[in-house]
């Protein structure tokens, strides 16, 4: 029996695999779209936080579906609780607020129905979807094509198709198929933890708390749910403490400034995961494969927020896709080179730079200096002169 062809078979359908999957089914090709899990986005690992921008630009309708909360802007904190207060609604009151015919500056989404949204998206523009089906390797054929294996619930098969889109996240294993680099150094992998409560008061902005002594090496957060529920998270590297994300985040509940308003907090949730706050991977791409997302490490490394440039690394991905293979050029590495070139210079350089200022943040001994600098990066980062905006 022959294997089934598609034009790209993407691995993994979180927010830059569905999205990669979703255009290139708009623009006719065959597609593919598989995920391990049998329930997209879950156990949740991430916050949700995700600027309207960053939806728009990939044409995502914005619908209660998946909006758990619109937000407004940052507070930004020092250690001791000093606040930069950047608040959209009232820095440009005429664009940003609920009213009407003004806008959120952003949302918090649940991703366990974000993901699932993305994905009836891409299914809906024509992909094929398969969840419980898990990439097992691809190898190159003689023809041009490769041949992708897959378990589907506990069967093995396999695909054909002209290129394999990585899409499968931190941990991915299609860059380690291809032999590309993936190592991530630890003292670049933020250690997560978030605990999902009721009973705090927020204010529709997302809240940033730097200082060594609650998040070292990262930053800890609250970020509104709606109805009274919040996200109480940090992310710490293991390199700058001895201590585990759980302390620090009790720490952080019951010692910090915070800790009168999250006295009736009751823990309903617990999430966690690794955030690369490292350098994109040098190379993003081999033969018959291209890798998008976390798994090419397309990370906001100040912020360590990954959907949006997942998205828009899908979205760049997807569009030269559809050019390349509309021609009957091959798809070895050197003619995929070109993908990477093209998300470089809509995306990687700005992510580069940042990659720059994190690492001169972090490379400070003097803690002072760096809770400092950190704060001033944070506060500027998010204000409406940022030159990094777009990510
Ligand atoms: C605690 C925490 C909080 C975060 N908060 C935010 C935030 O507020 N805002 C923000 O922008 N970012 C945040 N992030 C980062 C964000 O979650 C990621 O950057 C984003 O999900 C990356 O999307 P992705 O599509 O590349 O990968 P993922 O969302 O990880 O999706 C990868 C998919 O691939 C599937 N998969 C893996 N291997 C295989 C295989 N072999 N076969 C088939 N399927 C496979 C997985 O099941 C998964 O569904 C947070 C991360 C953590 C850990």
């Amino acid at each position: 029996m022959h294997d089934t062809f598609y034009d790209v078979v993407v691995i993994g359908s979180g927010p830059a695999g569905a999205t990669t999957a979703r255009i290139l089914a708009e623009r006719h090709l065959s597609v593919l779209l598989i995920d391990k899990r049998q329930e997209l986005g879950a156990p949740v690992q991430c916050s949700g936080a995700v600027s309207r921008h960053a939806l728009e630009e990939v044409n995502i309708p914005i619908t209660d579906e998946f909006i758990q909360e619109p937000i407004y802007g940052f507070g930004i904190y020092d250690q001791a609780g000093g606040m930069t207060r950047i608040d959209y609604r009232m820095l440009k009151s005429d664009e940003y607020g609920p009213g009407e015919g003004k806008k959120p500056l952003g949302y918090v989404v649940d991703r366990r129905r974000f993901d699932r949204y993305l994905m009836t998206l891409a299914e809906r523009a024509g992909a094929t979807v398969k969840l419980k089906t898990e990439g097992l390797g691809y190898e190159s054929l003689d023809d041009g094509q490769c041949r992708v294996r897959l378990r589907h619930f506990r069967r093995e098969t396999s695909v054909r198709c002209r290129v394999v889109v990585g899409a499968d996240g931190l941990m991915s294993q299609v860059g380690k198929w291809a032999g590309l680099r993936t190592h991530i150094r630890i003292n670049e992998l933020a250690s997560c933890l978030q605990y999902v409560v009721d009973q705090v008061e927020t204010e529709g902005l997302l809240e940033i708390i730097t200082g060594h002594e609650w998040a070292p090496g990262g930053y800890a957060w609250v970020f509104p749910k709606g109805h009274g529920y919040a996200e109480i998270g940090l992310g710490v590297i293991p390199t700058f403490t001895d201590r585990d994300a759980q302390w620090h985040l009790q720490h952080f509940m019951e010692e910090s400034f915070f800790k009168e308003r999250f006295q009736n907090s009751r823990i309903l949730e617990i999430q966690g995961g690794g955030v690369p706050l490292a350098a994109p991977l040098r190379v993003q791409y081999a033969d018959h494969m291209i890798l998008v997302g976390d798994a090419a490490r397309h990370v906001n490394p100040i912020t360590g927020g990954g959907i949006h440039t997942a998205l828009s690394g899908g979205a760049i991905a997807a569009r030269f896709l559809t050019e390349h293979l509309s021609t009957d050029q091959p798809t070895r590495a050197d003619q995929l080179a070109a993908c990477q070139d093209a998300w470089y210079e809509e995306l990687g350089r700005k992510m580069w730079k940042l990659y720059d200022v994190k690492t001169d943040i972090f490379r400070e001994k003097d803690v002072p200096a760096r809770d400092l600098a950190l704060f001033g990066t944070m506060s500027s980062y998010f204000s409406p002169e940022s030159e990094y905006k777009k990510i």
